[in-house]
């Protein structure tokens, strides 16, 4: 069984339409894709039915952005939830708001010096989807001004950059508690990957673990190995999920579906564990 539970479609910064995720999916010789699209659930319906058409297994999800009270950001992926969840809901839309005020915000700064207008930037965004910084490289791409949205993120774009703004995100305890209402699995995204900024410390993942956390993404390109092993012991003192899995951003990221798997036992506890909504074969 291969088991990919972390990937992203236009609905966000994906390149690819929910369908064309899952089709992608089939293509890598998966059994079981998550579409896990920050801030939303729009991609769900039309994911579902693709999967069904194609014999495969779609496992809803959704990934969260957040941040501390240090200012560090943390990625919460959420398994199953009810996506009609009212207190969830109300968060979520009120980053994605923020999201699009953070990013007109960006793109004023960035139109001081770069060729670059709002336009532009919406040019790459499919109606309603959550705006994040991978739009804005898109655009820039389109500009000539970078190459690539990796030459994006390692230049003007990066979180120390001085065209970089930040946006509303919930602190991650808060989000854990609001995915554990909502009746899904909240799963740590990437927790150590140090390459993306400043890590958390256990004050951190004391308060997500007290809140109900239950699991960490330990296999993903971006934690380093002894990252990996410090959550596995994390996850065997305290009871938590492991899983593994490439978030895949289509074009927009070298990161492949399939490149890191979560095993089938793991899957079968996030489902016993959820009550908000069911995995689709
Ligand atoms: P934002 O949420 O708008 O601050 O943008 C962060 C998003 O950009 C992350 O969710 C990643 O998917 C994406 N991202 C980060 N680094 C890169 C990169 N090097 N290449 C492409 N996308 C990236
Ligand atoms: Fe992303
Ligand atoms: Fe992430
Ligand atoms: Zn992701």
């Amino acid at each position: 069984m291969r088991i990919d539970l972390h990937a992203h479609s236009n609905v966000s910064d994906g390149t690819e339409t929910p369908d064309g995720v899952i089709v992608s999916a089939v293509a890598a010789g998966l059994d079981a894709v998550a579409l896990t699209d920050h801030d939303s659930t729009d991609g769900w319906e039309s994911a579902a039915a693709a999967a069904q058409e194609h014999g495969i297994a779609f496992v809803p999800g959704m990934e969260i952005s957040c941040r501390t009270e240090e200012g560090i950001s943390v990625h919460l992926l959420s398994y199953l939830h009810d996506p009609a969840h009212e207190g969830l809901l109300e968060e979520i839309t009120k980053s994605k708001d923020a999201r699009l005020t953070r990013a007109e915000h960006m793109v004023t700064l960035l139109s001081e010096d770069y060729p670059l207008t709002w336009d532009d930037v919406i040019h790459h965004v499919a109606p309603g989807a959550t705006v994040g910084r991978p739009h804005i490289a898109d655009a820039l791409v389109a500009a000539g001004v970078v190459a690539d949205r990796t030459e994006a993120f390692t230049s003007i774009l990066t979180s120390h950059s001085r065209y970089f703004v930040q946006h509303y995100a919930p602190n991650p305890a808060f989000a854990v508690g609001l995915v554990r209402a909502a009746g899904g699995v909240p799963v740590f995204a990437h927790p150590v990957a140090s390459s993306r900024g400043r890590i958390v410390g256990e004050r951190t993942y004391r308060d997500m673990i007290d809140a109900g956390l239950l699991g960490l993404e330990v296999e993903h390109r971006d934690n380093p190995q002894e990252g990996r092993a410090f959550l596995r012991g994390l996850a065997a003192e305290h009871g938590l999920l492991m899983t593994g899995s490439s978030d895949y951003h289509g074009a927009g990221k070298p990161n492949l579906l399939g490149e890191n798997l979560t095993s089938p036992e793991v899957l079968a506890r996030i489902e016993e564990l959820a009550t908000g909504s069911t995995v689709v074969r």
